[in-house]
């Protein structure tokens, strides 16, 4: 049988990691979390691969962007005031004459 996966490693290289892994890890090599050989092998293949390369680039930022961040604190009466407005746009269809809830069905 012909191994269809063996071209890859040929092309970038022995113990180059696949497509796959690299987006797998993505997130734990930006956070250092991998070890130096298997980042080093990540950065081969990233190195040699601009999709991947890409990728990674876009993680970073975002995470980096994210990192950068406070924590969100919600202002009191937040919720209400935004289940009020999604009501106010909700009730705009067809009955504008009366401000009753629709969810009470009397029958
Ligand atoms: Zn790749």
């Amino acid at each position: 049988m012909t191994g269809m996966g063996n071209w890859f490693r040929q092309v970038i290289g022995k113990g180059a990691l696949s497509h796959e892994k690299v987006a797998a890890l993505a997130s734990d090599y930006i956070d250092d979390d991998l070890s130096p050989s298997m980042a080093s092998r990540f950065r081969k293949h990233v190195d040699s691969c601009e999709g991947c390369n890409g990728l990674v680039a876009t993680l970073r930022a975002t995470v980096l962007t994210i990192r950068d961040l406070p924590r969100p604190v919600t202002p009191p009466g937040l919720k209400e005031r935004v289940l009020l407005r999604v009501q106010e746009e909700g009730t705009d269809t067809s009955t504008d004459d009366t401000d009753a809830p629709a969810s009470d069905s009397t029958t």
